[in-house]
């Protein structure tokens, strides 16, 4: 059962402790928290796979767990937090407010899409904008924004949005938070690259609005896409999945040590 008020106070303590010491830091002990967002949960299921046994809200809690174990394999000294760690409902400001609480330095959202033709199939990454960077990138939005009307081109919330990324420019997170997707992009592309890279893609999603961290939404591939379906729920997919993901993180985790 994931407490948040328990995983808070404990990170605080933990901080506090560690801010508190004034001695030579050993390189591997530079803080670094990520924090992932297993997509959906509770009542909200997401999207299907094609026969309708695999929901998106099982999956992503499934990648999020083995990335959090991959991650801390390659970077054991970095804590991983997930905004849910169990089949539980949680608003899209939650989770953001989760991660700006325990000042993560990423934010990872995880999803599966799905296509009206059910035919479509890929990944991609998207960054927060006002603007859908097309057609299907604001149908994208919609439906993770559970059903919040966005199409391309037209702004959702402006004036709000607007704020964010005026601070968002000031703070530089939204130019890391490019350049993260773009390594998240390049590390699937490794990983498979006979699969279509639908590339780094912008849109106004809630999930990454307020987000004080470089925040990103992955769309592993399309569940309802019938080979790649199988191709995500298995477990020779999710490894190579959250094995690029976790590659990814650790890059972002080299450059955050080297500005530091
Ligand atoms: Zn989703």
């Amino acid at each position: 059962m994931w407490n948040r008020r328990g995983f808070l106070s404990g990170l605080a303590a933990a901080t506090v402790s560690t801010r508190a010491w004034a001695g030579p830091r050993p390189i591997v002990r530079r803080d670094f928290l990520v924090c992932l967002d297993p997509g959906h949960g509770g009542d909200n299921d997401g999207c299907r796979s094609a026969d309708g046994s695999v929901v998106e809200k099982d999956l992503t809690l499934r990648t999020a767990l083995a990335l959090q174990a991959a991650v801390l394999a390659k970077l054991p000294h970095v804590q991983v937090v997930l905004t849910r760690e169990d089949d539980q409902s949680c608003t899209l400001a939650e989770r953001v407010a989760f991660a700006n609480a325990a000042e993560a330095d990423a934010f990872i959202s995880l999803h599966t899409n799905a296509s009206q033709s059910k035919t479509q199939h890929g990944f991609e990454t998207y960054v927060l904008d006002a603007r859908a960077s097309s057609l299907e990138a604001a149908r994208t939005a919609r439906r993770e924004n559970d059903a919040e009307l966005c199409e391309p081109g037209s702004t959702r919330d402006g004036a709000e949005v607007a704020t964010m990324l005026r601070q968002l420019e000031m703070t530089q997170q939204r130019l890391a938070a490019g350049r993260f997707a773009q390594s998240i992009q390049a590390h699937q592309r490794k990983r498979f690259p006979k699969r279509v890279d639908r590339g780094v893609r912008q849109a106004p999603f809630d999930v990454l609005m307020g987000a004080r961290m470089p925040a990103v939404l992955f769309e592993s591939g399309f569940l309802d896409h019938e080979e790649e379906g199988s191709l995500l729920t298995s477990d020779t997919g999710m490894d190579s999945i959250v094995g690029g993901l976790a590659d990814a993180v650790v890059d972002l985790y080299r450059a955050h040590v080297q500005t530091r």
